[in-house]
């Protein structure tokens, strides 16, 4: 029961920038299969062929991790190629703040599709997979806004949340099954783009340029979560810059 895959076949959502594509590159650097999503076909394209250049095995996939026939459908691409499936790590996330009381109703609708849906989506594609071979890996990426509600955030927070009580939920439930919650903190990567509110845009770059940590900090901490022998299951993770508050 202790034994430990070395080459593992990992899926990866959102793997065309930040921590997904970091990720993507740690662990094929590290001798991993990685298989990469995202909607941005021709990025996980050209990350994919990087990794394959440096001598790594890395295959892309189109995905929209809010359609469950594309996350079906990226599962079965997966499970078709290498034959199985060890981890899934469930990282797209979108992050436009802003307060309620604006009511950007299509901007929270678009965080809970993403950052809750998208990753219920992700579980039922590989579940089934996962329990026929005895055992899996579910990595979901929450957030420091997954442990503490801010300012502009309390939607983005809400799925945050979500995201970890139904991982203790699933891990609950689960005998073969790992699940491991990595929360980082201010991490650089894109995600700050899509902050529809000009000021609230300037004001997280100020506090990234301020405290943060790039996305390889984070793959680390996932590489080091999935590296562990089958009946070590590694929880909680948070990462995030020494300075911040
Ligand atoms: P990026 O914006 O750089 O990456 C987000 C990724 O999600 C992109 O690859 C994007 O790809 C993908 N994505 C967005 N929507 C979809 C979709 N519908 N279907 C498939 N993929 C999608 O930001 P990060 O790397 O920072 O974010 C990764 C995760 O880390 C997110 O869950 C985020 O909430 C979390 N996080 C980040 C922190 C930070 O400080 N950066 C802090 C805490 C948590 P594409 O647009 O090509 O589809």
């Amino acid at each position: 029961p202790s034994s430990v895959i070395s080459r593992k076949v990992v899926l990866i959502t959102g793997a065309s920038s930040g921590i997904g594509e970091a990720t993507a590159r740690y662990l094929a650097a590290n001798g991993h299969r990685v298989v990469l999503g995202a909607r941005r076909a021709d990025r996980i394209a050209a990350v994919a062929q990087e990794i394959q250049t440096a001598g790594g095995d890395a295959l892309h996939r189109e995905l929209d991790v809010t359609d469950l026939a594309s996350v079906m459908a990226f599962a079965a691409f997966a499970q078709k190629h290498y034959g199985r499936i060890d981890v899934l790590i469930n990282n797209a996330g979108v992050m436009p703040l802003s307060l309620v009381q604006e009511l950007k109703v299509d901007e929270w609708n678009t965080m809970i599709d993403v950052n809750l849906r998208g990753v219920l989506h992700g579980i039922a594609a590989v579940l089934p997979i996962m329990r026929e071979q005895g055992r899996g890996h579910i990595v979901n990426v929450a957030s420091t806004s997954a442990h503490r509600v801010d300012p502009t955030a309390a939607v983005y927070c809400a799925t945050k949340f979500a995201v970890r009580a139904l991982s203790e939920g699933l891990r609950q439930e689960s005998k073969d099954l790992r699940v491991t919650v990595i929360s980082p903190g201010l991490t650089r990567s894109e995600l700050f783009d899509g902050i529809s509110n000009p000021q609230l845009k300037a004001g997280v770059h100020a506090m990234l340029d301020q405290s943060s940590i790039p996305a390889s900090a984070i793959a680390e901490a996932i590489g080091y979560a999935i590296s562990q022998p089958d009946n070590v299951d590694v929880n909680e993770m948070i990462v995030r810059p020494t300075a911040q508050g």
